[in-house]
């Protein structure tokens, strides 16, 4: 919707209530956004996006001040204002998944936020406000778990078809939900075909780089599977999941009627189409340029959904990313950067585990996941006559030596390191709490990424391409503003709190920025 019309309709809403609390704080993240994408396709930017960039407070300098740029690290920092080494979520795969926490009414890995420790957000809400209410959305467990902390609220995410949550949060799905699943609309998707949105002379990117998506179907227009289970699957790979992921959270706030009693409600929507695109078609692609146009028409609709039930003054919106994006090596070594490469340890792991089974018995006895090795058995390694210490560096020289690996450090040299003038060895510092079993913490040379076993992009490391991502705030309580210093993502809650009026019950890493808010706060 342009702005014109969103503008037209401010107002229309309930009054707000007194103060600059808003009826519904909104947190969008859009999974792997760069900032950059926002300054690259600027002029084409006509929807929600644009409408944020023009008049919200804009942070162009953000990031994140971890070291593990994956999903779950970041989303559980959002709205904690906590690094990971003190939400206890370190690990991307690892940081949600739990057996014990089954799926409601569809197969999938079951999920809870068990091993989120300490408060978020909303949290700190609903102390002050008892009947503050919340809903997060994804299309991916963690990017809809790990914002609310612990919080037992209306949580959901996508599954083979269907929106679900686990047990933890519920032992049945809600009305709202199964009429919403009921209308099967992934697997209507069956055939459907995503073209370009804009004409094809309005993407100056090549369209033809056969390094992406697996060397097939790289060139528009890209089309679903003609079997609708395989289309409902495949949807997580197109725009339209993002469309569909904002229609179910917008049904959920009719349904609950958030905002409505008086109190600050939260809506939390995490949009992971970027990063699906972006690791399949990297983030210099003509696939990705067209995402981000949709993201910024979806988000347009979304908002004046929202504008036309709340009023602009009834509503705050935060818009920021879990973790930005490292090129393609296939495009970055023709682009300057000659040694960039995908890099992996997974056999080294595994010899080094075979010879620690002679020894000790069978076990995984090393793990390795994005740069963290850990010895999760280290006490029965060790009472089977196995010198960790000893094994731990010589895996530390093995790995050293591996082309494309920059660093290998120990916890104990992080501890050691200048965390002020250093910032990767500051990043792992927030990454890993001392007792979390890492042993080694290991940083590839610049555009090198780990290898994911598919010749995909990727993620991950604590650089400034992963670590820089979008931060802007609009509407109640926040004033217009474009800033370039150097913020982080754990100021988020910080200054969401302090808009709100709320206590952080436990110390946080970030700050507040003063200088988004309104008078008043
Ligand atoms: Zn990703």
């Amino acid at each position: 919707m342009p702005t014109a019309v969103l503008l037209a309709i401010v107002g229309l809403g309930l009054a707000p209530p007194p103060g600059a609390r808003p009826r519904l704080l909104v947190v969008i993240t859009v999974d792997q956004l760069r900032p950059d994408y926002l300054e690259r396709y600027r002029p084409q930017l006509l929807g929600g996006l644009g409408l944020l960039l023009r008049e919200g407070a804009v942070f162009t300098q953000a990031f994140h001040d971890h070291a593990v740029t994956e999903t779950a690290p970041g989303h559980a920092t959002i709205l904690s204002g906590r690094v990971p080494a003190h939400t206890g979520i370190i690990r991307n795969l690892a940081g949600v998944q739990d057996s014990t926490a089954p799926l409601l009414g569809v197969a999938g890995p079951g999920a809870s936020p068990a091993r989120f420790h300490g408060s978020a957000l909303f949290d700190w809400l609903k102390a002050a406000q008892p009947g503050a209410r919340a809903l997060s959305v994804s299309r991916k467990d963690r990017g809809a778990i790990l914002p609310l902390g612990r919080a037992k609220q209306q949580v959901y995410w996508y599954q083979s078809g269907s929106f679900t949550t686990s047990r933890y949060y519920a032992d049945s799905l809600p009305g709202w939900v199964r009429a919403f699943n009921a209308q099967r609309l992934p697997f209507k998707q069956a055939g459907a075909t995503w073209s370009t949105l804009l004409r094809t002379a309005d993407y100056p990117e090549p369209d033809s780089e056969s390094y992406e998506h697996g060397g097939q179907a790289f060139t528009f227009p890209h089309r679903l599977p003609l079997d609708s289970t395989k289309a409902a699957d495949t949807l997580i790979n197109v725009p339209t999941m993002d469309s569909l992921t904002l229609a179910f959270a917008l049904a959920g706030v009719r349904a609950l009627g958030l905002g409505g009693r008086g109190s600050t409600d939260l809506l939390a929507v995490s949009l992971s189409t970027t990063d699906a695109i972006g690791h399949l078609y990297g983030p210099d692609s003509r696939e990705i340029h067209d995402q981000v146009l949709r993201v910024d028409r979806y988000l347009g609709w979304f908002f004046g959904q929202l504008i036309v039930r709340y009023g602009g003054a009834g509503v705050t919106i935060v818009l920021t990313s879990d973790h930005g994006m490292t090129p393609y090596p296939e495009w970055a070594r023709a682009h300057g950067h000659p040694d960039a490469r995908r890099v992996s340890v997974d056999s080294l792991v595994h010899d080094v585990n075979r010879e620690l089974d002679q020894r000790a018995g069978g076990g995984d006895w090393l793990l390795f996941e994005t740069g963290l090795l850990l010895v999760p058995a280290r006490d029965r390694l060790a009472a089977a006559g196995v010198n960790v210490d000893s094994a731990v560096a010589a895996v530390a020289t093995r790995v050293r030596a591996v082309a494309g690996v920059t660093r290998v450090q120990t916890v104990a040299e992080l501890g050691r390191a200048d965390t002020v003038a250093d910032p990767v060895a500051r990043r792992w510092w927030h990454q890993v709490p001392p007792d979390a079993g890492v042993e080694l913490v290991i940083t590839l040379k610049p555009y090198s990424i780990w290898d994911a076993g598919v010749a995909i992009a990727m993620h991950g490391q604590p650089s400034d391409l992963d670590a820089h991502v979008p931060l802007i705030f609009w509407g109640r309580g926040i004033r217009r503003e474009v800033s370039g210093a150097r913020v982080r993502t754990v100021d988020i809650a910080p200054t969401l709190a302090r808009l709100l009026d709320l206590t952080p019950t436990e110390p946080l890493d970030g700050r507040a920025l003063t200088e988004a808010l309104g008078p008043g706060n």
